[in-house]
């Protein structure tokens, strides 16, 4: 079985802080980790590798640091990892990341399956596995907590959902994103670590012109959406606490709603209150 894993690397925070001035985000004296859903989407891949005697190949976009996350996915039991880093793919929007990911999952070939996290904790979409599978045209399960069955033709999961589960049948080749209660991730073994730093075959980069795609394609040039305007939102209302007696409590509250600027509804709460006081 012959499965792919997609990763991010990402600054680990989600309270993600913005440069009011730039609107761009502020990485600096952010640790990067591996996105915390692409490591049970590596576990997931790994087990099954385990089971089926298959290969697992990790593709992630990134810039060049970005290696460290594919390094993490060889400790953790992958064959090989592919980096796509280019200055051509950047600015790219979840369209052109999904299309990048997508023309190099061709480059590489035949798949069984492709495996991503739900979410990624920083752009936060949960675009980028269903898009891949309808560029790649091939079904996709989200929000997958377990794997119940697998064989070459077709694979059984259980998805969540809301209020419950519900288990979906897929034919292979697939697109499946994971959600964290799917397993436990393993910890990467350090030697294979080391041993992937050294080996020139086990992580490749590839550019643009290596999957075949031209400048416009790809990164802001091949995004649909671009970003007016970046701001943290300035919450103007604020709220306040009454504190003491219930009575009491209670008198206040009635009073500051029937003062507040007029508003019907506030008035109307204050006359429930007088009246289910009285
Ligand atoms: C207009 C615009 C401009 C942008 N410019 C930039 C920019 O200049 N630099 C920048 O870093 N980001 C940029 N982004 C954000 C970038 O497009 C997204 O971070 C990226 O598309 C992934 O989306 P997401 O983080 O929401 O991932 P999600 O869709 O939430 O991720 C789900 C899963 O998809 C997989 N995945 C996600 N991203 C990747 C990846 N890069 N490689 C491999 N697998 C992946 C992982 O398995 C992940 O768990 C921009 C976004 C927009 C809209």
């Amino acid at each position: 079985m012959d499965i792919i894993v997609l990763v991010k690397q990402v600054p680990n925070t989600t309270d993600v802080k913005l440069d009011e001035k730039t609107g761009s985000l502020i990485r600096e004296g952010l640790e990067s980790i591996l996105n915390p859903d692409d490591r049970h989407a590596l576990e997931a891949a790994v087990q099954l590798k385990e089971a089926t005697k298959g290969h697992v190949t990790v593709v992630s976009m990134g810039p060049p640091q970005a290696i460290e996350v594919l390094t993490e996915a060889i400790g953790m039991g992958v064959d090989q990892g592919i980096l796509l880093s280019d200055t051509a793919f950047a600015g790219a929007d979840t369209w052109a990341t999904s299309s990048t990911l997508g023309k190099a999952i061709q480059q590489i070939g035949k798949f069984d399956l492709i495996i991503c996290g739900r979410q990624a904790i920083d752009g936060d979409t949960a675009q980028i596995g269903p898009q891949v599978a309808d560029y790649l045209h091939v079904p996709q399960v989200t929000y997958v907590a377990e794997i119940d069955n697998i064989d070459e033709k077709s694979v059984i999961v259980k998805r969540r959902l809301e209020d419950g589960y519900e288990m979906v049948e897929s034919e292979l080749p697939a697109l499946l994103t994971v959600i964290s209660e799917i397993n436990k991730p393993r910890y990467p073994d350090v030697g294979k670590m080391i041993a992937a730093c050294h080996e020139d075959a086990s992580i490749k980069t590839w550019n643009a012109a290596d999957i075949g795609v031209t400048v416009h394609e790809v990164g802001l040039a091949g995004s649909l959406t671009h970003v007016i305007k970046t701001y943290v939102p300035k919450f103007k209302r604020q709220g306040e606490i009454i504190e003491g007696d219930t009575k009491a409590v209670v008198r206040e509250l009635i009073q500051k709603l029937g003062r507040s600027e007029g508003s019907t509804a506030c008035k109307a709460v204050a006359a429930a209150c007088r009246l289910e006081a009285s």
